[in-house]
């Protein structure tokens, strides 16, 4: 079983608050970790630290901070598979894609430390022969990271490799339930030769006092959140006294088209994948299929068919492809979405049920749903309108091109889409007409760290990964010089 304290200042220590919390396995119920419940006090602690290591920090050339970006990354992969077993431990998620999380979580650390030696500034022709016009890039100061369970490694490397490679120093608050990842990815970072106070770490169960308590502080001069709309909502609000920058990687509702031009069998298999990733856990999971009616029967069969063998259990195990949902009040919400569109005339092809005979431990039954695939879907089912989060394939007809991107638009989210078609003509317009920030033509799993990846609407704000989420760490001065 693994124990940590809170890092702050180069050093793992106890909370202010004496209190430590248990990790559990959703898979079996086992506690597999304690952590230090970091409270109020410890962030004031955290922020100082990072504040007093920020000058020199920033003053450090880029070579220097890109090299310890290299290290963290090269010890990340060294660590793949403890950091993998780790994860799927504390967070359900199948050992392979835990561990190719870690390589795209790494994959943050090396591109940022690239990057922090491209972070370039300009020269503008001024208006004026005595006038020189520079715009210079500086670091903004100390960042907050804020992130959720259902990515434990690479939803903080997303916001912190950024950070530091910009010259930032960070306080990361993970999720509760997986700040075990969290924890050993910090250790890494310190082995790999971030000097102290440059990141630090609070484990807490007290979300909302270390949230109010990061976002307060005028010191903190960034936010960077993944997680619920709603949440995301009330940290804008909270930036707001302090005119804090912000990035918010909120919520989503992925449609995914599929086109009677497309081929069928790779568009059932990128709806498998997209769809049944970390048990539908993830903010860009494909959640509302609309396939054209002319194909639509035996698109509707083959999705059902190759989804009831996929092998539901413990992630540790061979061969499986969904693991438990993160809780059984996750397990509730998909349930009672099930529930809804059923009552209201859907039809269930395959699961729609708690799975009941998982591995060697019965008894945590309740944190699995069998894979599902629904047919005869309505707009006025919750399903259509809601983030599921749980391996549950609702399928819609179309029967034109303009039907189908007013269906998919047709939502207060706007992060990923999803569509499948062999005519070149009509991914074009189709891709410039969808409003979301991802769009992936003939492609289901576009997450990568080079790319800019963020939401329209009440999706968030913001872009992480390439430049842009390197942008997003910096700020802009623009420095006038008269030369007579
Ligand atoms: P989820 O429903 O996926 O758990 P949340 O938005 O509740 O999403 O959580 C995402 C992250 O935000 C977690 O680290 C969680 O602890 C944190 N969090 C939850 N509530 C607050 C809050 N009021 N202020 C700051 N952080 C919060």
């Amino acid at each position: 079983m693994k124990r940590y304290g809170l890092f702050i200042n180069g050093k793992w220590i106890e909370a202010t608050t004496d209190e430590r919390f248990e990790v559990t396995n959703p898979a079996t119920g086992e506690i597999v970790g304690n952590c230090a419940d970091g409270g109020e006090a410890d962030v004031e602690r955290a922020i100082t630290a990072a504040h007093e290591a920020f000058p020199a920090w920033s003053n450090q050339t880029a070579k220097e901070r890109a090299e310890i970006l290299r290290r963290a990354y090269e010890l990340m992969i060294a660590h793949k598979d403890e950091l993998g077993e780790i994860m799927t431990l504390e967070q359900g998620k199948p050992i392979l894609e835990a561990k190719g999380e870690i390589q795209y979580a790494a994959d943050f650390v090396e591109w940022s430390g690239e990057e922090a030696k491209r972070i370039y500034g300009e020269t503008i022709p001024a208006s004026a022969t005595d006038k020189r016009i520079w715009v210079h890039k500086q670091p903004v100061g100390v960042a907050a990271a804020i992130t959720p369970w259902n990515f434990p490694a690479s939803m903080i490397t997303r916001k912190i490799a950024p950070a530091l490679a910009a010259g930032c120093t960070v306080v990361i608050k993970p999720a509760q339930q997986t700040p075990l990842t969290a924890c050993r990815i910090v250790e890494l970072f310190h082995e790999a030769g971030v000097p102290k106070g440059v990141i630090n770490l609070i484990t807490s169960t007290h979300a909302s006092t270390v949230g109010e308590a990061l976002l307060k502080d005028e010191r903190v001069r960034k936010v960077g959140f993944t997680g619920s709309t709603a949440i995301g909502k009330v940290l804008m609000k909270q930036a707001a006294d302090t005119m804090k920058k912000i990035s918010l990687e909120l919520g989503g509702h992925a449609p995914f088209i599929v086109f009677a031009d497309a081929d069928l069998d790779r568009a059932v298999d990128e709806v498998l994948s997209s769809k049944f990733r970390n048990a539908g856990q993830t903010c860009v999971c494909a959640n509302r299929i609309y396939v054209e009616q002319s194909i639509g029967q035996a698109f509707a069969e083959r999705l059902a068919q190759k989804t009831k063998e996929l092998k539901v259990g413990n992630g540790m195990e061979e061969g499986v492809a969904i693991g438990p949902l993160i809780d059984s009040a996750a397990a509730d919400k998909v349930e009672g979405q099930v529930k809804d569109a059923v009552n209201k005339g859907a039809k269930v092809m395959t699961g729609g049920h708690r799975h009941t005979k998982v591995g060697k431990h019965p008894g945590q039954k309740a944190h699995f749903f069998e894979p599902t695939v629904l047919l005869d879907v309505t707009d006025e089912m919750e399903v259509m309108r809601e983030e599921t989060f749980g391996p549950v394939a609702p399928i819609q007809y179309f029967s034109s091109e303009e039907e189908a991107i007013a269906k998919a638009n047709h939502s207060r989210y706007g992060l990923a889409a999803y569509f499948y078609t062999e005519n070149l003509a009509r991914a074009i317009r189709v891709s410039e007409k969808l409003e979301f920030g991802i769009v992936g033509v003939n492609d289901g799993t576009p997450s990568t760290a080079q790319a800019p990846f963020g939401g329209f609407k009440e999706s968030g704000l913001g872009r992480e990964g390439g430049k842009y989420g390197v942008e997003e760490y910096l700020e802009t001065k623009y420095i006038s010089v008269r030369i007579q």
